[in-house]
């Protein structure tokens, strides 16, 4: 268990307040064919999810290590971004050890994925010139009450081809849904998670009155939970973050639920270092995923970042790793530098 605190190029805003740095939980397994990474999603602290990079450290260590070191389940539904850090470490060392790429075990059909970048309440229209310039292929824009449509309105103007889409992170009500409306003029790929995560009923309502594709993040906890979403009408695109979903088999399982349905599914991201970036572009591989991610450079957050930097191509694209695992792994270097502290848990 490895605390790592990378400094961020520009500031993170949360619901807390601005993150000048990001604190990680990385997880080294060890075993007798080889070692294996695990990045956890976990943010620097609780807000966005229940679960923050500390807490989530110590879970790993306190309970479910040692629960996985007795033969038992390291599965925890109450900390699942804890549980498939362990889970991807885990996995990572049975890959690396029998030669075979993530992005093959679990069904990628792609060697490239297209690029998308989210940006902050903080963000600009120079920020949006910026991204274009740097070859994104989709742009995010965060959206809240006070900050929406005229913001929108003005960048569709100014790239009228953009491939474009907003997320709310919950901060809209159902009373919201005419001011939300006047979004649907303005092409955009889809609006993110409106409303409340427990207002299913209220997302079915807004999709049925909005032509924008309406999109569920943090309301997806599992693949029963996309099922009732779809179900219920409440979305007709989902984002899929194998953290959040507590592990790449929850997410695979809510990509194939998904492709059998015809529902576009893209990849979410949390600031993760090229670690976790690298696992996400594996997942974001597979073939239901057919709307850009929240896939993004290295240079995006990290002047240094944990890994060899992730870079795009010349056309925008991110190459998915094929060697064997995860495909990357941190540099000696970078954990000499970044790492704060480290914990072994035996057996
Ligand atoms: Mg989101």
């Amino acid at each position: 268990m490895l605390r790592i605190t990378l400094p961020l190029v520009r500031p993170f805003h949360t619901t807390r307040g601005v993150d000048v740095e990001r604190r990680l939980c990385v997880v080294r397994v060890v075993s007798s064919e080889g070692e294996g990474w695990g990045e956890c999603a976990a943010l620097n602290e609780p807000g966005y999810t229940s679960e923050w990079a500390d807490g989530a450290a110590s879970v790993i260590e306190a309970t479910l290590a040692p629960a996985l070191l007795r033969g038992g389940s390291a599965a925890d539904p109450l900390n699942p971004m804890a549980s498939a850090a362990l889970a991807l470490a885990v996995l990572d060392a049975d890959l690396r050890a029998t030669g075979v790429s993530l992005a093959s075990h679990l069904g990628a059909t792609a060697s490239r994925v297209p690029s998308g970048i989210a940006l902050g309440l903080d963000a600009g229209l120079d920020d949006v010139g910026s991204a274009v310039e740097a070859g994104y292929h989709r742009v995010k824009l965060k959206i809240a009450p006070g900050h929406d449509v005229d913001f929108v309105r003005s960048v569709r103007a100014a790239w009228p081809d953009l491939a474009l889409q907003v997320d709310a992170n919950g901060a809209y009500s159902p009373a919201d849904a005419d001011h939300l409306a006047a979004l649907d003029d303005l092409d955009l790929l889809l609006i993110e998670q409106p409303l409340a995560t427990d207002d299913l009923d209220g997302h079915a309502a807004l999709a049925a009155r909005l032509r924008t594709p309406v999109c569920l993040d943090e309301s997806i906890t599992s693949a029963a939970a996309a099922d009732e979403a779809l179900r219920r009408r409440a979305c007709s695109v989902i984002c899929i973050k194998a953290g959040r979903l507590g592990g790449l088999d929850e997410a695979v399982a809510v990509h194939d639920r998904c492709l059998a349905a015809a529902v576009p599914v893209w990849c979410g991201g949390m600031l993760e270092s090229g670690l976790g970036r690298a696992a996400n572009l594996a997942l974001a591989a597979l073939p239901g995923f057919t709307l850009p991610g929240d896939l993004s450079a290295s240079s995006r957050w990290f002047a240094a970042d944990l890994t060899e930097p992730l870079t795009l191509d010349a056309d925008g694209y991110l190459a998915v790793p094929s060697g064997p695992g995860i495909g990357v792994s941190p540099r000696a270097d970078a954990l000499a530098r970044f790492t704060e502290s480290r914990v072994t848990v035996r057996p």
